[in-house]
């Protein structure tokens, strides 16, 4: 029976990949993949894998979501073994969920594997903690996708006055209008926040900075990133230790 593996490939670091995930694509009769932190995982695919590219870079995919849909249910009426690879956790603005739903339309049976979402490890990697005794007692992962100038907004920027640590993914092209707003809503200027960079591989460049002056801070820093705000930042101090290696 055809089933298809909606995987987590974590945010890049090789080893971060699960044995459940590294199972399935060493089984896997086609590999249908986005712009991955780490394309090495795909070598440890058996020989006469396919592989099948449906891009998605910052968030936007090269090919609309409908046909990447369609290409996954295609492809599970041809192979058995049909792995869907996605950076970090297939559920965390993966789109995971509508892949499933496709399928599960179509009868074609799948498992979800989770992977270790660049919203916390990439942090981890950067020696900030999204939650620390004192300093912060939770942690929101936000699109920063929608650009906070938007009228009608589905981000509750007022909730946004505490002190719970805020990551903002797919954000960087909207870094400047991020900073402003979160001023605008009354955060200090000098609130810490952090642009990570290709968290967890040898390319990681972490900027640390304050929501006044990041923007200057983090020019010209490359994709894939996330925007970080809240105290915890300045953990980094004491904390930093991929760097160190
Ligand atoms: N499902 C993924 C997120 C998909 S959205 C997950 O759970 O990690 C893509 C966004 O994730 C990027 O725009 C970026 O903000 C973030 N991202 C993914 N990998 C990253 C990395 N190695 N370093 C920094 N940010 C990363």
């Amino acid at each position: 029976m055809t089933r298809v593996y909606l995987t987590g490939a974590g945010p890049g670091d090789i080893e971060l990949l699960t044995l459940k995930a590294h199972r399935v694509i060493k089984q896997a009769d086609v590999i249908i993949y986005d712009r991955l932190a780490n394309p090495e995982i795909l070598e440890m695919a058996k020989d006469g894998c396919e592989f099948v590219y449906v891009g998605k870079e910052d968030g936007r995919h090269t090919l609309p979501q409908d046909e990447i849909n369609e290409v996954i249910y295609q492809n599970a009426l041809k192979h058995k073994v049909v792995v869907r690879l996605k950076g970090g956790d297939p559920f965390v603005f993966g789109r995971g969920g509508e892949e499933g739903a496709y399928l599960q339309e179509r009868g074609i049976s799948f498992e979800i594997i989770p992977g270790i979402t660049s919203a916390i490890s990439v942090p981890a990697y950067a020696g900030i903690p999204v939650t620390h005794r004192g300093v912060a007692v939770s942690f929101r992962v936000v699109t920063g996708h929608e650009s906070p100038n938007k009228e009608v907004s589905q981000i509750p920027w007022e909730n946004f006055k505490t002190d719970d640590t805020i990551i903002f993914l797919m954000g960087l092209h909207n870094l400047s209008k991020i900073a402003t707003k979160l001023i605008e809503i009354g955060k200090p200027k000098d609130y810490p926040c952090a642009v990570i960079s290709k968290g967890s591989t040898k390319e990681q460049i972490v900027v640390t900075g304050t929501l006044e002056d990041i923007v200057k801070k983090a020019k010209g820093v490359p994709t894939p990133a996330l925007i970080i705000v809240g105290k915890v930042v300045k953990l980094r101090d004491q904390l930093k230790w991929f760097e160190q290696q």
